[in-house]
């Protein structure tokens, strides 16, 4: 059971474009801080490869033939691609599935107040935060607010160096003996995590000023008023671009590489395939995994097994039985991260084990909790096969769960998928420090990822 580390595996021509894949998902990850616009970067991504709308497709009137490439945009926050293979739909797929929702903190739909001549936005978090991680540190705020007549103002505040940024503060040392004797779960309420946004009151205005000027703002600017927040979803991340990490650079420091460090090579190895591949080959970046895959855009919705019944209909003819039988013939890589060793909290892995950095892309036959309470427990059949498509294609990979047995746990959207009656296993890149601000994964294990999904779509 020897396990190798991937920079060992590099000649220098391998090793050097290991780096390069490594900037390019740089350049993706400052460019998709939100779900919304990695489904932008991921439709601009497809396009420049020659995939075509689904859409429009569907509206021309066309059918799909082997080799045809097609994207589904779903509602902006939910995003497809297709290559369609030499077999018929109904054989099955080979599905890589990321999702492309972060943890971050939302803004509520009624937000505005202002307190003593500071004005602020109320919140409410979105997934498994430690809230005090979020505090006293430079937040952005992306999102759209749509206008009631269905138009829309899109933000992007404090990505570049002469932007404002946002900010919850924190309690001063000298006035925080009480919060310090708190648990970390009860440091900071959920409802006191409010967000600064403006200090200078509106001349001659006489209640709340500082709301009233940065309202007057929001008008010249975007040309919204304060109703509009009604129909708006905004959201605060760590504001800045992802960062080399350690003096030799073998790691990113990044908002949100759980999951867009495993949904930009799962885009990248189906919008870059050659050729005709036997089977079709699916892409899923998903919306919602984070708070448990619900609503429209989360993979719970049917709008991925709809898409595989319009690609039927365009391929072999409308039929209910042929998209059960795609779907239940799949295979599927649910491309998601796990948690990575940290010799620094040793305590809650299990060694042998654990994802290590630097070990390779890693398969969690299941996940769950405690006696895999929710878990997707891939087959030992399907397990076997992928090990073959993996040291076929000299990937580096390892095996691991997310820790020791009885101390937690977690889940992705394996099991949404397995109830198709498809294979799936969880497959993806070890995190340090997952769901904090900036997390941390190693540049090989990105690469391996890469070459683990290319050598499972051509399995
Ligand atoms: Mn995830
Ligand atoms: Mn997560």
């Amino acid at each position: 059971m020897f396990r190798k580390n991937a920079w060992n595996e590099y000649a220098p021509e391998e090793r050097s474009r290991a780096l390069d894949f490594a900037r390019s998902y740089m350049d993706f990850l400052n460019a998709a801080k939100t779900e919304r616009e990695a489904c932008a970067c991921a439709e601009d991504i497809c396009a420049a490869a020659g995939f075509r709308d689904l859409d429009k497709v569907i509206a021309s009137g066309e059918k799909l033939k082997p080799g045809d490439k097609v994207y589904l945009n779903w509602m902006g926050k939910s995003f497809l691609a297709f290559v369609i293979g030499e077999q018929p739909i109904e054989c099955g797929l080979n599905i890589l599935g990321a999702h492309i929702d972060s943890p971050r903190i939302d803004i509520k739909q009624n937000p505005l107040f202002e307190e003593e001549g500071l004005c602020y936005l109320d919140t409410h978090y979105y997934g498994g935060i430690k809230k005090y991680q979020w505090l006293a540190m430079p937040l952005a705020l992306h999102g759209v607010i749509v206008r009631k007549d269905g138009s829309k103002a899109e933000l992007r505040l404090g990505e570049n160096e002469d932007d404002p940024v946002f900010c919850i503060t924190d309690l001063l040392p000298h006035l925080a003996h009480e919060q310090m004797e708190k648990s970390a779960a009860k440091f900071v309420d959920g409802e006191a995590l409010n967000v600064l946004i403006g200090g200078e009151p509106l001349k001659d205005t006489e209640k709340d000023a500082v709301k009233a000027g940065v309202l007057k703002l929001l008008q010249e600017t975007y040309s919204v008023c304060e109703e509009d927040f009604i129909s708006a979803e905004l959201e605060l991340v760590p504001a800045g671009r992802c960062r080399d990490v350690g003096f030799d650079r073998s790691m990113i420091l990044g908002y949100g590489h759980d999951d867009r460090v495993c949904a930009y090579p799962s885009l990248m190895a189906v919008a870059e395939y050659e050729g005709t591949p036997k089977r079709t080959l699916a892409a899923v970046l998903t919306d919602k995994e984070e708070i448990g895959s619900v609503g429209a855009t989360g993979m719970d919705s049917a709008f991925f097994e709809n898409a595989v019944a319009e690609l039927i209909a365009l391929t072999a003819g409308e039929s209910d039985l042929k998209v059960r039988r795609a779907l239940s013939n799949s295979r599927m890589l649910s491309s998601d991260v796990s948690a990575g060793f940290d010799p620094c909290y040793a305590g809650v892995f299990e060694k042998k084990n654990a994802a290590i950095l630097g070990q390779g892309v890693c398969f969690n036959k299941y996940t769950g909790a405690r006696g895999k309470s929710g878990a997707s427990d891939a087959n030992a059949e399907f397990m076997a096969e992928v090990r073959l498509a993996m040291d076929d294609a000299r990937v580096c990979w390892q095996t691991s769960e997310i820790g020791k047995v009885d101390v937690g746990g977690g889940g992705t959207i394996a099991y949404l998928c397995a109830r198709y009656g498809m294979n799936v296993i969880d497959c993806g890149v070890p995190v340090l420090s997952m769901h904090a601000p900036w997390e941390i994964v190693s540049k090989a294990d990105l690469w391996e990822a890469m070459k683990g999904y290319v050598a499972f779509l051509g399995a």
